[in-house]
């Protein structure tokens, strides 16, 4: 047996790219410190263009009927995301621990191995490998992999073991959240400014209600532990005049605005994804989705490196292409901050934003730029609009490539990487759904593209395989 790439945490972003590695063929073990999943609700939905992601690889069903709402805000300016063709404020109303726990078996369905009560303490890589070394359950262990995915969280330690720069912005307000029990708490869904601060409460259903409280002037601290619920029904009262100290609560958990980003999302044979590579105030629900679409982004390219097709430089376009997406959500979560939770000195910037959001244009622009709909990647020369962004709709459970209205012969010799539909506009799609060529009626630049994001040719053209030979060993 091959040895595994070896994905550290089994969050959101961890399991989603476990499930991505096995479609694309590469043995799969993910390690997490967690005896058990969290149960923690957390990021409660996910972005217009995670739900493609999932979508696309027939994930969405699995949650069921979701609601998606076109109302939304930026920085608690209410805004109408549906001005964009095919976005929304994001699926709403979906605890974090239920996202995870429908991605593990999908990941688990798939074949990747998943060891929970394994803690990540060391790391150790060379031109060959890496290994890990764990605490587990039965003392210390190492696990050897052929790369290693830091996908542990904000507060990652792989990043400091790979000696990863995580530059940025620390802390300057500390905010409450609460999972609050049977009190019926008047709905406040993008938040409501008040004097001292800022509060914010949504129902979570089953008479559960998520309460998010920033006082203003609060000292930030560098927090180990949850806050005790008596100091957030505290602050609530200082901020509503409403007393909920006697309630029964769920989760209680504070964070805070520090910003930060890695330089290099891959140092050799170590590469990192999610919360681990970039954190930042939750402002728009953003941080799992991001994370999600590095998942997407990279999961296919490392399991090509794995299975030896990949051209040379493909792992590369994985921090050429998501760390200045990451950045620039970086940006819009700060500009957010300073919107929602300043004092008085922000309403004459918020009336002229307000003001702004209302010109078409501009709600477009801040809509794809929040739903992660308007990301275009640089894959090549050529002006045709297709090119680089996604395929709304495409529809690629077995994360291969995709090639429409081309000649069959154009894309004989990668059969075992690319499937051919002969209708549609003639596209060539990424196994994550982005257009890598696009073409007008001919095929010229084609056989560029497909060298560029596919690897070489198979010497003769490799007879199609079958759906069952389709499924990653
Ligand atoms: C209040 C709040 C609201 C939010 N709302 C939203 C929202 O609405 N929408 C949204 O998109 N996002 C939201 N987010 C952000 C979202 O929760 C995170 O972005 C998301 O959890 C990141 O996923 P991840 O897989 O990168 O990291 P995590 O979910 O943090 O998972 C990391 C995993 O790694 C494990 N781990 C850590 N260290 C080790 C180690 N050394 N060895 C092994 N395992 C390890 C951890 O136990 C954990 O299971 C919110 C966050 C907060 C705090």
């Amino acid at each position: 047996m091959s040895r595994p790439v070896i994905v550290v945490g089994a969050g959101p972003v961890g399991l989603l790219l476990a499930g991505e590695l096995r479609l694309g063929g590469a043995d799969v073990l993910v390690l997490e410190r967690a005896p058990r999943p969290s149960g923690e609700s957390r990021g409660l939905g996910f972005t217009a263009r995670a739900a493609e992601v999932f979508a696309q690889r027939g994930l969405l069903r699995r949650f069921g009927d979701v609601e998606t709402s076109p109302q939304g805000h930026f920085g608690g300016i209410p805004m109408d995301y549906s001005v964009l063709e095919g976005s929304h404020f994001g699926v709403r109303g979906i605890p974090q621990d239920r996202t995870e726990r429908l991605l593990e078996r999908w990941a688990v369905e798939l074949g990747a191995r998943v060891l929970r009560g394994h803690e990540v303490v060391g790391l150790h890589q060379d031109a060959d490998g890496v290994v890990a070394a764990v605490a587990g359950p039965d003392g210390r262990v190492e696990f050897e992999g052929s790369h290693l995915v830091a996908a542990d969280g904000g507060r990652s330690t792989v990043r400091g073991l790979a000696g990863f720069d995580f530059p940025g912005t620390p802390a300057s307000r500390e905010m409450y959240l609460a999972d609050v029990v049977g009190r019926g708490i008047k709905p406040r869904f993008i938040g409501e400014r008040v004097p001292g601060g800022m509060v914010m409460s949504a129902p979570l259903g089953g008479g559960v209600d998520r309460i998010i409280v920033c006082e203003r002037g609060t000292p930030h601290r560098e927090r180990r532990t949850a806050p005790g619920w008596s100091e957030v029904a505290d602050a609530w009262q200082r901020l509503t005049g409403e007393s909920l100290h006697d309630a029964e609560v769920r989760w209680v958990s504070a964070f805070t605005d520090a910003t930060r980003q890695v330089t290099e999302y891959r140092r050799g044979r170590v590469l990192i994804a999610g919360d681990a590579a970039h954190t930042h105030l939750p402002a728009g629900g953003q941080g799992l989705s991001l994370g999600v679409q590095d998942a997407a982004n990279l999961g296919w390219k490392l399991a090509a490196v794995v299975r030896g097709w990949a051209p040379p430089d493909l792992l590369d376009t994985y921090h050429a292409e998501r760390h200045p997406v990451g950045a620039r959500v970086l940006r819009n979560t700060r500009a957010q901050g300073h919107l929602y939770l300043s004092g008085e000195e922000v309403e004459p910037l918020r009336s002229v934003v307000a003001e702004l959001i209302e010109i078409p244009e501009v709600g477009r622009h801040l809509s794809g730029m929040v739903s992660g709909l308007d990301v275009r990647y640089d894959v090549g020369p050529g002006d045709h609009p297709l090119l680089g962004r996604r395929l709304p709709g495409a529809d690629l459970p077995t994360a291969r490539g995709l090639a429409t209205g081309v000649p069959a012969g154009a894309v004989a010799g990668w059969a075992d990487r690319v499937d051919h539909r002969p209708g549609g506009p003639p596209l060539l799609v990424r196994p994550d759904g982005y257009v890598a060529w696009a073409g007008d009626g001919a095929a010229d630049g084609l056989d560029t593209a497909l060298r560029r994001w596919f690897g070489a040719p198979a010497p003769t053209p490799a007879a199609a395989p079958t759906e069952t030979e389709r499924q990653p060993a």
